[in-house]
């Protein structure tokens, strides 16, 4: 475990440990993306489920997706997840406002980057927080977001500072893509391995590693949204992705910044089985209209609780 300097921005320790896991990674070519056309990675039906409907384990048995995708029931988002939507949102909105300002004025000063930034947050917190129906008043999560927005400021300027610092003139190009080495909201097509058409991968960073933000405790099966998008990622690129990322941002009421915490991951042979049963498993229940026998308990935020 490592506490980390940007939320997508690994440092040189990290990437040093995404390098080893990628080079120790072996894969048999049958558990490869790009192998779709064969058992086991080819979808048994073509019912195209996003990567967050199989990865997510939060219903064991499975019957959340014979509720949505056979029954039809919407259920009910938890409070938690529209907010953990909302720190998604204003990291892509930093992400891209930054990346903008560097086209615009890259060898600015980047006090003038972080000015910028800072002008910006409260107009587009209130607005995010309209647009997913959250409370735009003094709430928390507003506090929240507002350290988010103020945290990634700083890093973004310091990271343009520095790479700035080394002196060499660089295309503005190079300068936006040193500074901020990933791309968020990566739109890859995960139709080929039983995926929707347009996934969006949290962030895809350099060696082809996928990001994955979570705003909830750690679990054993996040590991699959980042084994998920690896797979449509080598089915559409045709290149491996051997490493993945998960980020856990959290936040404390003494603290002045987010936490941010990271655990790469090898996306080894055993998760792309176990991710890979799991959609057969989920295509099945949608295909066949199974209803899955109800367990005994149930997690008590579950948006289909009362169905
Ligand atoms: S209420 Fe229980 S069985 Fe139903 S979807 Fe939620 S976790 Fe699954």
């Amino acid at each position: 475990m490592d506490i980390g300097f940007m939320v997508y921005f690994l440092g040189a320790e990290e990437m040093r440990e995404v390098e080893r896991e990628a080079s120790k990674t072996v894969i048999d070519e049958s558990l490869r993306g790009w192998s779709y056309n064969s058992s086991p990675v080819r979808p048994p039906y073509d019912i195209p489920l996003p990567v967050s409907v199989i990865a997510n384990r939060y219903c064991r048995c499975g019957r959340d997706v014979y509720l949505s995708y056979v029954l039809r029931q919407a259920g009910k988002p938890p409070t938690e997840a529209r907010t953990g939507h909302l720190y998604h949102e204003i990291i892509s909105s930093i992400v891209e406002e930054a990346k903008r300002f560097i086209y615009n004025y890259g060898t600015a000063p980047p006090i003038e980057l972080y000015q910028y930034l800072d002008t910006m947050g409260e107009t587009t917190i209130q607005g995010l927080a309209d647009k997913l129906k959250l409370p735009t008043e003094d709430s928390l999560h507003v506090r929240n977001a507002r350290k988010l927005w103020m945290y990634m400021s700083l890093e973004i300027s310091h990271s343009l500072n520095t790479v700035l610092s080394r002196g060499v003139g660089v295309s503005l190009d190079t300068l936006v893509s040193a500074t901020i080495p990933f791309v968020v909201n990566y739109l890859v097509n995960g139709r080929p391995v039983g995926l929707s058409e347009r996934l969006q991968a949290d962030a895809l960073g350099a060696m082809s590693l996928v990001l994955d933000l979570k705003t909830g405790p750690p679990m054993d099966f996040h590991k699959l949204t980042t084994t998920g998008y690896a797979l449509a990622l080598e089915s559409s690129l045709s290149q491996p992705v051997n490493v993945g990322c998960i980020v856990y941002l959290s936040f404390r009421d003494e603290s002045p910044t987010p936490i941010v915490i990271r655990r790469i991951h090898a996306i080894d042979e055993s998760l792309r089985m176990e991710f890979l049963e799991e959609r057969d498993r989920k295509q099945r229940i949608v295909a066949e209209g199974i209803d899955p026998a109800k367990p005994s308990i149930c997690d008590p935020n579950c948006m289909y609780l009362n169905l």
